[in-house]
């Protein structure tokens, strides 16, 4: 069914996003970033498909989350096959480990769209995109300060301040059931004060109660018990371990004893980067944690896991708000003015490109004028004039558009030299 909205609006579904040039420069520059530094840390990228069939999330990312529960795109294809569009990175990656079983430990990067159905606002959108790292195979305390060192080397190296660091751990199997008992037991005999979503929910998951923003929350379990008091001893020196690791780096972590993130599957570990810079509502930059069972849960040996997802355009939004990581100048050295027919445009744009410069030209015969325009335009360092003139002298004049200089004739042999060494700068 189509409605009215949608017939003839010839515009991007809500809550999705064109992104042209020069904000798709950013864009893509930052994925490079990431894969920059992460590849210099033992990497490699995983490219898996943008959807999977939906048990991979449901069971992964668990039944109960807001993320499946209430956004996930599901869709039957014309198999009848039962599916979903990515939602969030992980499982993915450990579906992926699961079916080709690389060596471990397997450390993988990945850059992909991600669809959830939520109420668009500034930075909340139904497509995002996130850059994200993962280590499979490895309990080691020192691989979770490794992820959190690359996520904060990610951030701090786009120019990025304003932004902190929450740390806070899950448990394990072994003292987080009898947390969440007590946990439970102290909210329903609270359960009169709590906010309306949780007085309903807090029997089946008391630890999202912690995490709820309304003031009747908040007040209600000001003094219920932490988790971080009740961590078996394995768990609180894996901890301690990480806090050091960081410490060593000289990371400066808030420990947070309510952070609890979206997925069923964090173990141990979990942490999140929020920016100062950008409205409170929507300032989580990225996260992630340990997820040491979530490779037994969706079917393997168990195995452990840790890792964290970037919210690309929230990271943007922090940017632009600090001011830092500008749109970079276009990648143009020439832009080719040819008033003689456009032969000499063709040969010479190729002749630069095959040079190594970035050349671009206009088309279809348009006057002088018009393609000044278009160069000027095109943020070039140069223009590359060919008149009637310059033809039969066999020049073309060069005019400096960016910085300021004498515009001069040049040997129609020496111009892709000539642009070289425009661009080189004064020597
Ligand atoms: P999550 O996968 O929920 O842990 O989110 C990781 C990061 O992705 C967040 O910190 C945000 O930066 C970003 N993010 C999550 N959901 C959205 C969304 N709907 N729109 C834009 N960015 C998002």
């Amino acid at each position: 069914m189509t409605s009215a909205d949608e017939q003839g609006a010839l515009r991007a579904p809500t809550g999705t996003h064109d992104v042209l040039w020069p904000a798709s420069w950013r864009f893509q520059t930052m994925v490079a970033n990431f894969a920059s530094l992460v590849e210099r840390a033992g990497y490699g990228l995983l490219q898996s498909p943008t959807f999977e069939y939906a048990w991979v999330f449901r069971r992964g990312a668990g039944e109960g989350t807001d993320v499946v529960a209430k956004e996930m795109y599901e869709f039957a294809d014309r198999d009848g096959r039962h599916l979903a569009l990515r939602p969030e990175g992980t499982a993915s990656v450990v579906r992926a480990y699961l079916q080709h079983h690389p060596a471990l430990p397997w450390k993988a990067w990945y850059a992909t769209p991600l669809f959830r159905h939520e109420r668009p606002q500034a930075g909340r959108y139904r497509q995002h995109h996130q850059v994200g790292a993962e280590v499979l195979g490895a309990a080691d305390a020192d691989l979770d300060v490794e992820v959190i060192w690359l996520a904060d080397r990610f951030l701090s190296g786009l120019g990025l301040e304003r932004y902190t660091l929450k740390i806070g751990s899950m448990g394990d199997g072994n003292c987080r059931p009898a947390y969440v008992d007590e946990l439970r037991r102290f909210l329903v005999e609270r359960r009169d004060s709590l906010c309306d979503e949780h007085r309903s929910r807090v029997e089946t998951s008391p630890l999202r109660v912690l995490d709820c923003k309304q003031p009747a929350c908040r007040a209600t379990t000001a003094g219920a018990p932490r988790l971080l008091d009740r961590l078996c001893e394995e768990c609180a020196a894996h901890f301690a371990r990480v806090l050091d690791g960081l410490g060593a780096l000289s990371i400066a972590p808030e420990v947070d004893d309510r952070l609890v993130r979206g997925f069923d599957y964090y173990t141990r570990t979990t942490f999140e980067f929020a920016s100062a810079a950008i409205d409170a509502a929507q300032n989580a930059l990225g996260g992630g944690g340990r997820y040491d069972d979530l490779v037994a849960t969706l079917g393997g040996d168990p195995t452990p896991g840790v890792g964290f997802g970037i919210g690309i355009e929230r990271v943007l939004l922090a940017c632009d708000a600090e001011g830092v990581f500008p749109a970079a100048p276009g990648a143009l050295d020439a832009f080719v003015v040819d008033v003689t027919g456009g032969e000499a445009a063709r040969d010479l744009v190729a002749e630069l490109r095959g040079g190594g410069l970035g050349a671009d030209r206009a088309y279809d015969g348009r006057s002088m004028k018009a393609q000044m325009k278009l160069a000027d335009r095109s943020g070039a360092a140069v223009a590359l004039i060919v008149g009637r003139e310059e033809l039969a002298a066999g020049t073309v004049t060069l005019r400096p558009l960016r910085a300021p200089g004498e515009q001069r004739p040049v040997g129609r042999h020496d111009v892709v030299s000539a642009v070289r060494s425009v661009v080189a700068g004064p020597s």
